[in-house]
């Protein structure tokens, strides 16, 4: 029988993330997608937000339409208050997990409490057979967590070790909470591309410090990870998806065209993109596509 040595991990990318504010007192780390990488499994968008102190103006993200993406959002500190075109309004707090599936199209708005806010949002990118399908939103209110292999982790989206978050994904993905206080090891699956962005502290991973500000791509082949220090981090990973993705604006494609008709439909106020309910502010209006 022949026998198949393991491959070695995949090598890391150390990415460093850019700020870009928001406005005078709010700023947004983009850890994706950065130049030098565009997708981690289907995570196609990654947006580290605050820690925005108590006095700071609440944050306000006016309507505005999604299609062919998961947002999943996920806070350690503060409220936002979640409304979309199906009717949803749903406030999130910290350790909540608020997932919309915008598919063929959607309309939401967010808006911040006034206080402290600290959190992140992610884009998932829907596979190809599911990135039509009608427009859905889930909150879940507890997220399985407990301790694996010496870390504290709340999973929010998939599965880790024995830990399965039951928010409706569409690939096999990964995304969890860790909270490091010493010494721990990660599993992987070694069919998953990962990487780990540390939101407060400081970690070593495999002996190497990472701080906020970066993101490690940890690439794939990857059996288990071993973290040292005293952080509040998030992983995520997936299966690699088989197409890259187009990311306009809001909207998550396979080709052009599609981000093409899905501008079009929004400025012409089409029912693909409905009124958000009860959203007392303007809805946001598109820029124009390059070239
Ligand atoms: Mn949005």
């Amino acid at each position: 029988m022949p026998t198949t040595l393991p491959s070695p991990p995949q090598a890391w990318q150390r990415l460093s993330i850019p700020s870009r504010p928001l406005s005078p007192t709010l700023s947004v780390r983009r850890a994706l997608p950065v130049p030098d990488r565009r997708l981690v499994g289907a995570w196609t968008f990654l947006d580290h937000i605050g820690p925005v102190p108590a006095e700071a103006p609440a944050l306000e993200v006016g309507a505005h339409p999604h299609i062919g993406l998961q947002t999943a959002t996920w806070l350690f500190e503060g409220e936002i208050l979640h409304r979309d075109s199906l009717g949803t309004a749903q406030t999130i707090c910290p350790g909540q997990l608020n997932l919309m599936t915008a598919g063929h199209g959607i309309a939401h708005s967010e808006e911040g409490r006034a206080g402290a806010l600290h959190g992140v949002q992610f884009w998932i990118a829907l596979p190809a057979e599911a990135e039509r399908i009608a427009p859905a939103f889930e909150h879940l209110p507890e997220l399985p967590s407990g301790s694996i292999g010496g870390a504290e982790l709340r999973v929010f989206i998939g599965q880790l070790g024995a830990l399965r978050s039951a928010a409706t994904v569409h690939s096999p993905l990964v995304g969890a909470e860790l909270r490091i206080t010493g010494p721990a090891t990660l599993p992987l699956r070694p069919d998953f591309e990962h990487a780990l962005m540390v939101v407060h502290g400081e970690l070593r991973v495999e002996g190497e410090p990472l701080v906020p500000g970066e993101l490690l791509y940890l690439g794939g082949s990857r059996e288990q990870l071993r973290l040292q220090g005293e952080a509040l981090a998030v992983l995520i990973g997936g299966e690699p998806l088989p197409e890259p993705r187009v990311l306009w604006w809001n909207f998550v494609a396979r080709d052009w065209e599609t981000i093409r008709e899905a501008r079009r439909a929004w400025l012409a106020g089409e029912a693909r993109f409905p009124e958000v309910p009860g959203y007392p502010g303007e809805r946001l209006s598109c820029p124009d596509l390059p070239g």
